[in-house]
């Protein structure tokens, strides 16, 4: 049984924090930049972390989330219950965040560009994670303009021809990786460079 912090169903609370301390974290980090330096070449590599993240999203979710026990079983509970408040917990995700990412970028770039680049990323999963909580359907009562309406509803009709065809590869089977499919949320890019949004033959 895993520690409560550890879990990856959680409580309303838990689940919400999670937004409320990578949103704080994100604007500390975008005030300190923009205090900081101001070099312009800050930007790029903001930039540079928020194109990352697309990329990592697509490989956490086809090559970790569903590929990799025990993270594999953890994603088949969300694809069985999709609206059940199941995440990575924030510790294991500030834990390997600071491990793989911002020690490793403040080592080679030095502190300020890995700020930036964190910043990125940051923004990225945090977009990574309002995207995916809208998709589902789950509501705090926000009233996005028509733009991000017709935005979420495009990436809602993705991420159900994931869901589908996860469902239809289902009972028993363990199906090669590219049959599944669609496995962007904030984007549809890494689908079509590596042809994992096609029908399967
Ligand atoms: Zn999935
Ligand atoms: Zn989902």
């Amino acid at each position: 049984m895993p520690m409560r912090w550890l879990a990856f169903e959680h409580s309303v609370g838990a689940y919400r924090a999670d937004f409320f301390i990578y949103g704080t974290v994100s604007v500390a980090l975008g005030a300190a930049l923009l205090a900081g330096p101001q070099d312009v070449r800050l930007l790029g590599w903001a930039a540079a972390g928020a194109l990352g993240w697309t990329l990592l999203e697509y490989l956490l979710h086809r090559f970790v989330l569903h590929g990799l026990p025990p993270f594999k079983r953890w994603h088949a509970e969300h694809h069985r219950r999709p609206t059940a408040l199941i995440a990575a917990p924030t510790l294991l995700t500030a834990l390997l965040f600071t491990t793989l990412l911002l020690l490793p970028a403040v080592w080679w770039l030095g502190v300020w560009p890995a700020a930036a680049l964190s910043f990125g990323l940051l923004n990225g999963y945090l977009a990574y994670g309002l995207t995916h909580h809208a998709i589902h359907g789950v509501s705090a009562g926000a009233k996005p303009t028509w733009i991000v309406r017709r935005w979420l509803m495009r990436r809602r009709r993705w991420h159900g021809l994931h869901h589908r065809r996860v469902a239809r590869a289902a009972p028993g089977r363990t199906p090669a990786p590219a049959k599944e499919g669609y496995y962007g949320v904030s984007s549809v890019f890494w689908d079509r460079v590596f042809r994992t949004d096609r029908r399967p033959p």
